[in-house]
């Protein structure tokens, strides 16, 4: 059989984005309970190029996108998306999903998954409400950030709640649902902090990206 017939058709895409400075354990955790949760075809991890909103990574876009790509090879259902890597400027989340649309077509189930972090900047971000028109939104609780949305936003989402996370890959579009997760205390500003003091990382990142980070000499000085 050629690799065009084993391939599944995709239904459901979950975009979950980030810095990935480094990617993380916490992060890879989170993603396979999305993926349960909502019960998508493809997780697809989506390392951020220039964020917006925060200042510059410690490692290079490519050095995170390999990491990434080195932390989710073999898992099934869990991909690297490497498209804001691909184009110039800041990464603009509504320009990225109207670029998957453009590749998935209409009728695909689509879900951006943020972290209670950047859901209380959502009022900041480059045109907000346009995002549910092209995805559904999965809030991700996060301990280490109350939940502190803008009050627009908040009235926003609330009209379009759905009752169960498994409910989002039933639109294609338009939908919101909370998750609370038990989420590892990991983060990576706490990994380039241990980096560069000379601490060890092992257990809080997969194995083959602590290999990486050792090989490319990466966070050796801290910017945190
Ligand atoms: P930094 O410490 O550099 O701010 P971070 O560890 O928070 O980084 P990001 O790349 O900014 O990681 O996060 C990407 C996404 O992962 C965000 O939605 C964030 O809320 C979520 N996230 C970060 N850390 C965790 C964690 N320990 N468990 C689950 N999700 C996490």
């Amino acid at each position: 059989m050629t690799d065009f017939l084993q391939q599944k058709s995709v239904n459901s895409v979950a975009i979950f984005g980030g810095t990935f400075d480094p990617v993380h354990n916490g992060h890879l955790r989170s993603a396979i309970e999305i993926k349960e949760a909502l019960g998508v075809d493809e997780l697809r991890l989506m390392p951020s190029h220039r964020p917006p909103l925060r200042g510059a990574p410690g490692a290079e876009s490519r050095q995170r996108l390999a990491m990434v790509a080195a932390a989710v090879n073999g898992q099934s259902g869990l991909r690297v998306d490497d498209r804001e890597l691909r184009r110039d400027g800041p990464s603009y989340t509504v320009d990225t999903l109207r670029d998957l649309r453009a590749e998935l077509g209409t009728a695909v189930s689509l879900t951006v998954v943020m972290g209670s972090d950047a859901f209380n900047q959502l009022h900041r971000w480059q045109d907000w409400q346009s995002l549910f028109s092209l995805a559904n939104v999965l809030l991700l609780h996060r301990a280490d950030y109350p939940l502190a949305a803008d009050a627009t936003v908040t009235a926003f989402v609330e009209a379009r709640r759905v009752a169960d996370a498994s409910k989002l890959t039933a639109v294609s579009a338009g939908g919101f649902y909370e998750l609370g997760l038990i989420q590892l205390p990991i983060s990576a500003t706490d990994i380039r902090q241990r980096l560069a003091s000379g601490k060890s990382i092992s257990y809080l990142v997969p194995d083959v990206v602590a290999d990486y980070i050792a090989e490319h000499g990466l966070y050796t000085q801290c910017k945190t």
